[in-house]
């Protein structure tokens, strides 16, 4: 199977082939058509069967529509929250999310505990639509009322089981109650 086979925006399978990707992996080969059909997606995965590019390209393809070129950030709301267990993580997805949208007016960032949070508020107030976060600093800028949730319409949660064993299901738990009911939900995790 080829990428362009799975229907994905131009802007995207020009980053994927600028990356040197050749056919989708097993797991973007599946979970990739159901995630543009806007349905929601459990997968069962580990890290290296390219997982983050499983999630990460059909939601950018999804979120092509709303791509908005102003520098107003009240054009940019939250669209689309991935929450991920640590630090380490959520670099990496935030760098492939990066590598992605690289043709798309799409903009992302990164947060994270133990830094200093104000450049992270810097950035947020610019206006993102892709936010890679792990929960608690995510509840800080909450609370801060730095960030807003309530025009979330995608949501992923990485290494689901990595983030109940480090005991986030709370902080997870109170992130789900500020988002819009209706969203796209897709959870990955290497154990069910
Ligand atoms: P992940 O499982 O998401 O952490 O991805 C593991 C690695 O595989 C990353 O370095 C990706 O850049 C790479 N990768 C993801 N999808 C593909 C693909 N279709 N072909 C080749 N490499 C890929």
């Amino acid at each position: 199977m080829e990428f362009k086979e799975l229907g994905l925006a131009e802007e995207l399978l020009r980053a994927i082939a600028e990356e040197g990707y050749v056919e989708p992996t097993p797991i973007q080969a599946k979970a990739i058509p159901h995630v543009l059909l806007g349905k929601d997606v459990m997968g069962a995965a580990q890290t290296g069967t390219g997982k983050t590019a499983s999630f990460t390209l059909p939601l950018l393809h999804r979120m092509k529509a709303h791509a908005s070129t102003s520098t107003s950030p009240a054009r940019h709301p939250v669209r689309a929250l991935i929450l991920t267990p640590t630090r380490e993580l959520a670099v990496q997805v935030w760098e492939s999310v990066r590598t992605y949208s690289r043709h798309l007016p799409i903009r992302s960032t990164v947060v994270y505990g133990g830094v200093d949070i104000r450049p992270q508020i810097t950035d947020l107030r610019a206006g993102v639509e892709v936010l890679v976060a792990t929960p608690g600093r995510l509840l800080d800028h909450v609370q801060q009322k730095t960030v807003l949730l309530n025009q979330v319409e995608f949501l992923v949660l990485d290494e689901a089981d990595r983030m109940l064993d480090m005991g986030f299901i709370p902080d997870i738990k109170r992130i789900l109650a500020l988002l819009p009911a209706r969203r796209q939900s897709l959870l990955f995790s290497a154990t069910f």
